[in-house]
């Protein structure tokens, strides 16, 4: 079996970037790009303000179709699949994919990302697809007309918010406290939008529905109190988690499951791995740091080699 230079998995903008620099520098990369969606959390996201060169933004998955143009171009292997166990105890790692075929390289690099959390309601995972969300881009186009509440007090609930208003009558924001984590642009907006009425003090406390969502109680974390509201849509927008159950035990993780990386390298604690992104990176967690990452990791890689 070819032991290839390196494996890359995972296809954000951390992955199509360690792919890009791995590639021009000959390393012939091969890159897991996930089974489902090519593209990570960008996929799911509208407009892209904040991602250098581009001055009128972009839309995400439009970065992502150009990232991953700019990998082929260079003749990096993009496979369509997951990878579902690895090996990356010896000096050749190896990596298995979804038909149990194995794939071996002297050095891996973790780009898998982060996942969005979850209320954890009863009602949540049931009501799921029926009116309860996690990505305002792909669903809000279903709620034309409806009232929807969107919870979370970061840059990604105000995001789903201002977008939600092209489609709903009225956008409730359900915030558990009265500071807020999203920029002050983002907040200066939601406030001017007539759309959208902000609930601070308030948490989500149950969702009603038989066959799809009906109404929400919301209930203040100061008095207590308990109300009831109409809504077609929940978008739950409070923040990810690091997908790392794959390298759980093999790599060392911190407390909340990120990919612990020796900085300023991308190094991790095993010989030969190199993580990147938001898998590793439970600060900044932006497009562009996690782009910045993958070129790290991409070039740690041709160090290690003997480049
Ligand atoms: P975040 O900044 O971690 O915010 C998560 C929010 O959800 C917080 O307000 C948190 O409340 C709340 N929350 C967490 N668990 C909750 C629970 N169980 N119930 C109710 N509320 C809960 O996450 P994010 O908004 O996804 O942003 C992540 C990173 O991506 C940030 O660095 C952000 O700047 C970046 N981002 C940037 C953009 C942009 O620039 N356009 C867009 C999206 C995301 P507390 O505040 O009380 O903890």
């Amino acid at each position: 079996m070819t032991v290839r230079d390196v494996i890359i998995i995972g296809s954000g903008p951390a992955g199509y970037t360690a792919a890009v620099y791995a590639a021009r520098a000959g390393h012939s990369p091969l890159l897991f790009e996930g089974a489902l969606t090519a593209g990570g959390e960008l996929m799911n996201t509208s407009e892209v303000e904040n991602y250098p060169g581009f001055p009128e933004g972009i839309q995400g998955p439009d970065l992502m179709e150009a990232m991953k143009k700019q990998a082929e171009r260079f003749e990096a292997e993009l496979v369509r699949d997951d990878v579902i166990s690895l090996d990356l105890s010896g000096e050749t790692k190896i990596v298995v994919d979804s038909e149990e075929k194995e794939h071996q390289a002297k050095t891996v690099i973790l780009a898998m990302g982060a996942a969005y959390k979850t209320l954890g309601l009863p009602d949540e995972e049931r009501l799921g697809g029926r009116g309860v969300s996690y990505c305002a881009t792909c669903d809000g186009f279903f709620f034309r007309g409806k009232e929807i509440a969107v919870v979370g007090g970061g840059d990604s609930a105000l995001e789903e918010a201002l977008f939600l208003t092209r489609f709903a009558s009225k956008v409730t924001l359900v915030h558990r406290r009265d500071g807020f984590r999203a920029k002050q642009i983002m907040l200066d907006r939601a406030q001017a939008d007539p759309k959208i009425q902000i609930d601070i003090n308030s948490v989500v406390s149950e969702i009603h529905g038989d066959d799809k969502l009906e109404a929400l109680t919301l209930t203040d974390t100061i008095t207590g109190a308990a109300r009831k509201i109409d809504a077609q849509g929940l978008f739950v927008a409070i923040g990810q988690s690091p997908r790392s159950d794959l390298v759980r035990g093999q790599v060392e993780l911190d407390e909340k499951g990120y990919v612990v990386i020796q900085h300023p390298t991308t190094a991790t604690s095993v010989p030969g791995v190199f993580a990147a992104g938001d898998l590793a990176d439970p600060k900044y967690r932006q497009a562009v740091t996690a782009a910045g990452m993958g070129c790290k990791a991409a070039q740690d890689v041709g160090w290690y080699l003997g480049d």
